[in-house]
């Protein structure tokens, strides 16, 4: 699994990090970041659905 987030869209509403903490913060702009070594998802099974809650759809998730 590789994740990444589209910054130029991130709106920082908060709902990856709300969803998936494990994987998922959010910078001191409130902008998502992932958690160091956390790209691949780390087998975080709420990866997806924190994918899905983005309003924006920012996340990007690939097998
Ligand atoms: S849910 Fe989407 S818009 Fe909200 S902080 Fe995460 S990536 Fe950004």
């Amino acid at each position: 699994m590789n994740i990444s987030i589209d910054g130029d869209r991130c709106i920082g509403s908060g709902q990856c990090a709300l969803t998936a903490p494990g994987v998922f913060t959010q910078d001191d702009d409130g902008f998502s970041e992932l958690l160091p070594g956390r790209a691949d998802g780390g087998g975080d099974p709420m990866v997806r659905e924190a994918a899905r809650a983005c309003p924006v759809q920012a996340i990007s998730v690939e097998d």
